[in-house]
């Protein structure tokens, strides 16, 4: 293909999709990267503080290392174009990806979508969206100056944000259903240890209320079954997180929650497909891990190409194809 086409689509433009583009582009592929928001970084760029992101002594905000991300990829060559990807169809040996805008016919793709955060399904959060119910404490934190807020989860992401919570909010109270965290050891000592943030462990959100704007959450101890009720002016959900791979329909093999299955070289169900970062079927989800990936993803990506380009070649000179 190559000549009118692509030989390498990227979408996603977080850390995995990015680190792709920076192999893919100084290995000279023909390549763009799609992403879905006017502003690349995914899920990271959204993390006030990385603190286990090698190479940095001191903390780093997320924006701020994904933007370094994007400005290495693009001085490299690589095309970023800001297209929200809906269908990818396969054709014969290729395929052609999809946006709002336009037709991307390629040889090759690399998923790198990301996720995005998981609703809890209570009552009162669908329409409280906006109103106080929030999956996003870097956009929001700052509006809740001296206010009482709730974080609801135990993850890295719900204890992370509370500690970035506390230099807004009055209070943070972090509900969570068990007794213990999930998120590392250092976040979870650091949010104990923090006097403006209170845990309610052992409880989960019934629902939430308020006219137009949150007032208060009907909480349940799920250990004595005691409800009780808490004032807060916001609410921000951290639990959890699911792939954004609808728009892959049924072309690729995914888990049972939706996560793309790949081998040990990222290689996806259907030839010519790889999967890098948080969109992946994997342990562990986590910058450090979704760099790795991308550039493996583009390693291997680039050999596929090149074995075509060299089947291609040979071709061309035999005048037949030697099956
Ligand atoms: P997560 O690790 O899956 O944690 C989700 C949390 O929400 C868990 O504590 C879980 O409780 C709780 N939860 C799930 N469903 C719930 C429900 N219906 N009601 C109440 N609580 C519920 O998700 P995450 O914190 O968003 O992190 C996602 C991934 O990104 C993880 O792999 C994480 O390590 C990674 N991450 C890394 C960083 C970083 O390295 N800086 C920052 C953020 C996220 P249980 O504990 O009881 O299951």
């Amino acid at each position: 293909m190559a000549e009118g086409g692509y030989e390498l689509v990227i979408i996603g433009g977080g850390p995995a999709g990015l680190t792709a583009g920076i192999y893919a582009s100084r290995s000279r592929l023909k390549c763009v990267l799609l992403e879905a928001n006017p502003l690349v970084g995914g899920q990271a760029a959204l993390t006030d503080i990385v603190e286990n992101y090698p190479g940095f002594d001191e903390p780093i905000n997320g924006f701020e290392l994904t933007e370094k991300m994007r400005k290495q990829a693009e001085r490299f060559g690589l095309e970023v174009r800001n297209e929200p990807v809906n269908r990818v169809d396969k054709v014969g040996e290729d395929f052609i990806v999809y946006t709002g805008k336009g037709e991307y016919p390629t040889e090759s793709i690399i998923v790198a979508t990301g996720s995005e955060p998981r609703h809890l399904g209570a009552p009162g959060e669908k329409e409280l969206r906006g109103g106080g119910v929030t999956y996003c404490a870097t956009c929001d934190g700052p509006l809740y100056k001296e206010m009482e807020v709730a974080v609801v989860g135990g993850g890295d992401s719900a204890v992370g944000e509370a500690l970035y919570l506390t230099r807004f909010a009055g209070k943070v109270y972090i509900i969570h259903r068990r007794d213990r965290f999930r998120a590392d050891g250092i976040l979870s000592e650091q949010a104990i240890a923090d006097d403006k943030i209170e845990i309610i462990w052992d409880t989960v959100v019934t629902s939430i209320h308020g006219e137009g704007e949150v007032e208060h959450l009907h909480l349940k101890n799920v250990k004595t079954m005691e409800e009780s009720t808490l004032d807060v002016a916001g609410v921000f959900i951290y639990v959890g997180v699911k792939p954004n791979t609808e728009f892959l329909g049924g072309l690729l093999k995914l888990d049972d929650r939706g996560f793309i299955l790949t081998d040990d070289r990222l290689e996806a169900s259907v030839r010519g497909v790889f999967a890098a970062g948080d969109c992946r079927s994997k342990v562990l989800k986590q910058i450090a891990t979704a760099v790795g990936e991308g550039a493996t993803a583009a390693f291997v990506a680039n050999e596929y190409i090149q074995e075509r380009r060299h089947k291609r070649a040979e071709t061309e000179s035999l005048g037949y194809d030697q099956k």
